[in-house]
């Protein structure tokens, strides 16, 4: 079987303790050899400076991985934007994750959502500082020590954009959330990766629905092994997807957390699996900074060896 390409989502660490660890637990992922690792950034800006440190982190540590920073711009003008985009691209960022960002839940009443108003707008913006930032690649000069910018051969750049297997909570029907998918890839966007679901048929409805749209880009099946019933209902809560029934039922019923912790990865790993079958181009996995939980779902899955995973 040809490998099948993953990835990982990290978050910039919230305390010392974790900012500490991190640099361990990163090794830890890199070393299985992810396509690339993104990571999170606070809506409004909020982590601006601990995500872009996270980011300088993999990319002088580990240069050989692609380093995706994810972007919001809920609340932002198209100039701080602007400079933020410029920022990370000076840092050495090539790939971007670009999503709207939530309002904060305490927003009042007519929060100003600020002047880009869609990820679609944000896609757009990326792209064309992107382009004037580096918008060629240069080859060398035969015979010469020169090299020359070569016009036909921009620089392959990764704009993602978010998808949602069960709709997005505020979308008012599916073809909505199509046409969403559609705008953003009119807007520049190469690839897309899922919000966390539960059921591959999720995913399969969504992958169809797309397709016979005119999506045409690689859409990433996003999944978390879930190993405590707190952070099910944490996740739930945040992604306002359904309880799955199962898997809700079996952690509450384990009594131990290394059983609870088994449950979480076995159903990972069980849905990778399905979903790798059905054709899906990779898994993208929701880590929370862990390693341990995220490279045993690879393992079981049969997507990387037991000694990168130990
Ligand atoms: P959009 O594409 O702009 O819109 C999403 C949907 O909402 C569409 O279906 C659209 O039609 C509908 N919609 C938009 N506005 C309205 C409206 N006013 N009324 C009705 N419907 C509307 N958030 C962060 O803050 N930081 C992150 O790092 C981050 N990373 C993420 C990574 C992934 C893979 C995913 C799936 C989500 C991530 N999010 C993150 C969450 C994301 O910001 C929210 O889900 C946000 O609500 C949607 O972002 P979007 O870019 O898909 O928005």
């Amino acid at each position: 079987m040809s490998r099948v390409p993953f990835s990982f989502e990290l978050h910039p660490p919230r305390n010392e303790r974790v900012a500490a660890e991190l640099p361990s637990r990163i090794a830890r992922l890199v070393a299985a050899g992810p396509d690339f690792v993104s990571v999170t950034y606070g809506a409004g800006g909020s982590s601006r400076e601990a995500s872009l440190d996270v980011l300088k982190h993999l990319i002088a540590t580990h240069p050989r991985v692609r380093a995706m920073a994810h972007l919001t711009c809920v609340g932002s003008t198209f100039a701080q934007a602007g400079q933020t985009v410029r920022e990370f691209l000076a840092a050495g960022v090539r790939s971007f994750l670009a999503v709207r960002g939530d309002p904060p839940a305490d927003a009042p009443e007519g929060f100003a959502a600020g002047e880009i108003k869609t990820g679609a707008e944000l896609v757009q913006l990326i792209h064309r500082i992107q382009s004037e930032y580096a918008p060629y690649r240069e080859s060398a000069v035969p015979g010469l020590r020169a090299r020359a910018v070569d016009p036909e051969r921009r620089e392959e750049v990764t704009i993602a954009v978010a998808a949602f297997p069960n709709g997005h909570p505020r979308s008012h029907s599916p073809s909505q959330d199509i046409d969403t998918l559609l705008a953003k890839q009119a807007a520049g966007a190469n690839l897309a990766i899922t919000q966390l679901f539960f059921h591959a048929e999720d995913y399969f409805r969504l992958v169809r629905r797309a397709r016979e749209a005119g999506v045409e880009f690689p859409i990433l099946p996003g999944i978390m092994p879930i190993t405590s019933p707190a952070r099910l209902h944490r996740m739930l809560e945040l992604s306002g997807e359904d309880v799955p029934a199962d898997l809700a039922v079996a952690l509450e019923v384990e009594p131990t957390e290394e059983g609870r912790r088994e449950i979480g990865i076995r159903h990972a790993a069980d849905l990778a699996r399905r979903l790798i079958e059905g054709g899906a181009p990779g898994i993208h996995l929701y880590t929370l900074n862990q390693h341990e939980a995220p490279l045993a779902v690879l393992e079981r899955a049969g997507l990387i060896d037991a000694a990168v995973s130990g």
